[in-house]
């Protein structure tokens, strides 16, 4: 039997819910959202439109007409940064960003405006102080990645959303490796532009991700085409969401995040982290036993996201990962994790790791085994 520990790349299984409500959607409605006064059309448009209410319930989003849909992550934050940042502008980010947030600041860079990328420590944590310091009178954007999908250290949002709001930049978060795991509150924790896929701890499938925009915010589109509003007009329509959701939704997917969403409004997210928690813990004590691993981030009592990192003396890697995979069925992912930046602050360039991720339905059992399997790994090297 298939052991998952993938769930930071995507979550799997999804919640049956999901399931189920892609299913029926596809076999019951199917319309297309928003064009056409049908019935199909129209319960399409409510199949989206009860998934933005339940995003905005989970984030605090006092009007869901501020949440964007797109295709994932990587779509919100090139949109985010590219939506707003101007030449002559100055962004302050960090060393722990995915490669989502560091590649368009590289084209970004290109075309005139400036950055600075703040360090972290060895374990991965940014200090607000450092963000604080680097802020300029130019200073448009602070952009952090809020968990690390390599080592997990989570980021102080709140301290730094506080930073942002006192000097008057706005505060962007990539939230991909924390949604539907910790609590976000778009409000109490001063964000402005929030970002994520659907399709990891949301628990929802791929292909759909979440742009939130601040209501004092006008970010320019990326994209222009048909909204299925103001159709007599050639110019791009510029109320929310519809400036920045062209072309035919992936509705399908909706439809499952929409349920997820339910399944996690309903759940809470409380017993979920506590439980991703003992199973991050019980990777890490029993890791941390073995002759020859490193593990990286934070110590195993400090509060990270679901994810731990590490290496085996003498070991590749891609190696490490093709045994588990082959001789112990376990699924993980090794290498860079698409984070360069985060694995120069590890001191893990370029070989990278190996990285084990337990989801909410992951099992202790499923833990041991891994633990198990890299002793023998171990032993026979
Ligand atoms: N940011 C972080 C921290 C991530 O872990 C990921 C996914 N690995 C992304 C952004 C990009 O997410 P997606 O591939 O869904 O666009």
């Amino acid at each position: 039997m298939l052991t998952y520990l993938d769930n930071a790349a995507t979550t799997f299984p999804k919640p049956e819910c999901v399931y189920t409500a892609m299913d029926a959607y596809y076999r019951a409605y199917g319309g297309n959202p928003g064009r056409g006064s049908h019935r199909l059309a129209v319960e399409s448009d409510r199949v989206i439109a009860q998934c933005r209410q339940r995003l905005a319930r989970l984030w605090n989003v006092a009007d869901p007409a501020r949440l964007v849909f797109g295709l994932n992550c990587t779509q919100a934050t090139n949109q985010a940064l590219k939506g707003l940042l101007q030449p002559g502008d100055h962004l302050v980010s960090t060393m722990m960003e995915h490669n989502a947030v560091a590649r368009p600041l590289r084209r970004l860079e290109a075309e005139g405006i400036a950055v600075t990328r703040v360090a972290a420590s060895p374990e991965g944590l940014v200090d607000p102080a450092d963000i604080e310091a680097a802020l300029r009178p130019e200073t448009r954007m602070v952009a952090v990645n809020h968990g690390s999908n390599v080592c997990g250290t989570l980021q102080p949002l709140s301290e730094i959303g506080r930073v942002c709001r006192a000097r008057g930049v706005r505060f962007m978060v990539d939230a991909a490796q924390t949604a539907g795991v910790f609590p976000l509150d778009v409000q109490a924790q001063n964000i402005d532009l929030l970002c994520c896929s659907g399709h990891k701890g949301l628990l929802g499938p791929t292909g759909v991700g979440a742009l939130y925009v601040a209501p004092d915010l006008a970010l320019k589109s990326l994209i222009e085409g048909g909204t299925g509003s103001e159709s007599e007009s050639d110019v791009q329509p510029h109320d929310m969401p519809a400036c920045l959701e062209s072309g035919t939704p992936n509705t399908v997917g909706l439809a499952g995040l929409g349920a997820s969403l339910a399944y996690l409004l309903e759940r809470g997210l409380d017993g979920i982290r506590e439980h991703e928690a003992a199973l991050t813990r019980l990777l890490l004590t029993g890791l941390r036993e073995l002759p020859g691993v490193t593990l990286y981030g934070p110590p195993p009592e400090t509060p990270r996201a679901p994810v731990v990192s590490f290496n085996l003396e003498g070991w590749d890697p891609n190696d490490i990962a093709t045994v588990l995979d082959q001789q112990f069925e376990i699924a993980c992912r090794p290498g860079l994790h698409c984070a360069p930046l985060a694995h120069q602050t590890l001191g893990t360039f370029p070989q990278g790791t190996v990285r084990l991720s337990p989801g909410f339905s992951t099992t202790e059992a499923e833990c041991a085994r891994a633990v198990e399997a890299v002793r023998q790994i171990a032993a026979a090297s």
